[in-house]
């Protein structure tokens, strides 16, 4: 599994520090989507549990959650990802384009936002979008909290 982009985002999931990697090799393929960039599975760095672990270290304190931008289609390696920042107390969330994903990843995620990209619909600052996403500690939609207040 790799990544192109490690950053610490403060929108993405709301309430929560996250430290969010880019995994490379989306294989959904939406019409206009922002990242084509990544779509090469090639692409960007490898992301080991040495080096992963390393950062969480790193941010410790300073972060609540991680977040992934895809890699659910490396089931394995997220899954093992995924507890090892459950192991150290922080939150998981998971942006996948799919309208599901695999009951044991889900068990690993605080949050999951799901659906494809579909331009005339809109993000998840966009009430006519298709995307959700969920809080599966209750299952709770939170798209209001990504609506402008304009
Ligand atoms: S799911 Fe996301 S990264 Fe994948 S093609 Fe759609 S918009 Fe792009």
């Amino acid at each position: 599994m790799r990544y192109c982009s490690e950053q610490i985002a403060f929108q993405e999931v709301p309430g929560e520090v996250s430290l969010a990697y880019t995994i490379t090799g989306c294989p959904v393929g939406c019409k206009g989507c922002h990242s084509v960039d990544s779509w090469p599975a090639h692409s960007g760095v490898e992301l080991t549990p040495e080096y992963f672990t390393k950062r969480l270290q790193q941010y410790r304190g300073l972060i609540t959650c991680v977040l992934f931008l895809g890699g659910e289609w490396y089931p394995e390696q997220l899954l093992h990802l995924l507890k090892l920042a459950r192991e150290q107390g922080l939150e998981t969330c998971l942006y996948t384009g799919y309208e599901q994903v695999l009951p044991a990843l889900r068990e690993q995620l605080t949050y999951l936002k799901t659906g494809p990209w579909i331009a005339e619909l809109g993000g998840l600052d966009s009430p006519n979008t298709n995307q959700k996403f969920i809080d599966l500690r209750n299952q709770q939609l939170l798209n209001v909290r990504f609506l402008s207040t304009d």
